[in-house]
């Protein structure tokens, strides 16, 4: 595969972007290759500056859960920048969401649009200890909310990718507030939370860990969490910003039957346009500026391009059967996948929940982060640059989560294993 013109246009990015990228795992680091500048996308697949063909699994890290270029999206998209890209006033459109996600959520009472998951996330924790009066909050190690600064302790995929769990440029003053305990351990967590009785926010989480790799909640933890949050008084905030309208429409929390007190989401909810959200239970979100103090707000919240392109995205959404559809092709590139790695004899293993799902190259399950082995992102690496030769796709990191999208077709995903077969032998 010819990649001269993505490595000319790094050369180039390289000179004027940190980096040569605008969010550091699209740099390639941790998969030890240059990365692959993208021309345009269509259904399943997306192609390069080269013009290579490449079967998409990152689907712009979730979000494109119908496949690229969806003629329904691109149409809403377009109508409404004819009509004028952005106000900065309130918009019919914004109810229409809201209303939506409602809808999707019970738990979400009151809703607020914001431009990406990090402002969600960011907001609801503002808001959290706004509502409670207490300023720590307790997240889970490998789990990623965004890049605000009390968040980036522990954080996951793109930080963990590059060894460095806190980042530079937190005040260590900041970070102080943010207590960590391992994923799925309720007895840690019970324990730290009774080491601060009543400082406590909040515990915020993904409910499904999708930034290290695809890590399902053990049974029990979800509900341990909720009794733990009811019994304390804290916030239980659920990051839905990846498993929102993606293991179900409505999200994990549908799935497993938990329900935070706030709700954060993104990805999906825009249809591949900038939109975040955070919604929960009317007397917290009743807090909010204007009709509450805590501040918050945005230039381009509940913009009409993107209010319109995740209208449409979960209109289709809401189609009999979308999420059946869902499964049934994700559990096929399951099948596929264990099978391709057996008959190499590479150990693996293959955790999925609907169509978000993580091949770790290693034989043991992962519950937690801590559960990733040294050796297994350097033998991911080389299977992902065997798979990309051969135009497929991945995510270049181990500990983030594929994407599965309503267009890849049966002989998309044999495509897939023919490849797959060949770069589990050759590694
Ligand atoms: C992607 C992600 C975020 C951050 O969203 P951005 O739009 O990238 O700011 C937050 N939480 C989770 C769980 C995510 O997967």
């Amino acid at each position: 595969m010819n990649h001269q013109q993505s490595a000319a246009l790094f050369a180039r990015a390289m000179q004027i972007i940190p980096g040569g990228v605008n969010s550091p795992v699209r740099a390639f680091k941790s998969v030890g290759c240059d990365p692959i500048f993208i021309a345009r996308a269509e259904g399943s697949r997306i192609y390069d500056a080269d013009g290579n063909a490449y079967i998409d699994y990152v689907g712009s890290w979730g979000p494109m859960i119908l496949g690229h270029c969806h003629p329904k999206v691109v149409e809403a998209i377009q109508q409404a920048a004819a009509s004028g890209a952005s106000f900065g006033a309130p918009t019919e459109k914004e109810i229409v969401l809201a209303e939506m996600v409602r809808e999707a959520y019970p738990n979400i009472e009151k809703v607020r649009m914001v431009s990406s998951g990090t402002e969600a996330t960011m907001s609801a924790i503002r808001l959290a200890r706004g509502y409670t009066g207490r300023d720590k909050i307790l997240k889970f190690d490998g789990c990623y909310h965004g890049h605000a600064d009390s968040l980036l302790v522990k954080a996951g995929s793109g930080a963990a990718t590059f060894g460095v769990p806190t980042s530079p440029g937190v005040p260590a003053d900041f970070a102080k507030y943010t207590l960590t305990a391992t994923y799925n351990d309720l007895a840690e967590t019970r324990a730290l939370v009774a080491a601060n009785k009543g400082e406590i926010a909040c515990i915020i989480l993904e409910a499904i860990a999708g930034n290290m790799g695809c890590v399902a909640p053990k049974p029990g933890f979800l509900e341990g969490l909720r009794q733990l949050c009811n019994e304390e008084g804290i916030v239980l905030i659920v990051d839905e910003v990846m498993t929102g309208f993606r293991v179900a429409f409505g999200g994990a929390q549908e799935r497993y039957g938990v329900r935070g007190d706030l709700v954060c989401l993104g990805k999906i909810i825009g249809g591949g346009l900038p939109v975040g959200a955070f919604g929960g239970k009317r007397e917290i979100m009743e807090r909010l500026s204007p009709e509450g103090g805590i501040y918050q707000a945005g230039t381009l919240s509940g913009n009409p391009l993107a209010m319109s392109a995740g209208i449409a995205t979960l209109k289709l959404l809401k189609e009999e059967g979308f999420y059946a559809r869902i499964e049934e092709k994700s559990a096929y590139f399951e099948k596929g996948m264990r099978q391709a790695a057996t008959a190499a004899g590479v150990p693996t293993s293959l955790q999925r929940v609907g169509g978000m799902f993580c091949t770790y190259f290693q034989a043991e399950e992962v519950f937690n982060f801590a559960d990733v082995k040294a050796e297994t992102p350097k033998i991911f690496a080389k299977f992902f640059r065997t798979m990309l030769e051969e135009g497929i796709n991945l995510a270049p990191s181990q500990y983030e989560a594929g994407f599965m999208s309503i267009a890849h077709s049966t002989a998309d995903l044999d495509q897939t294993f023919e490849a797959a077969a060949k770069a589990f032998k050759e590694l």
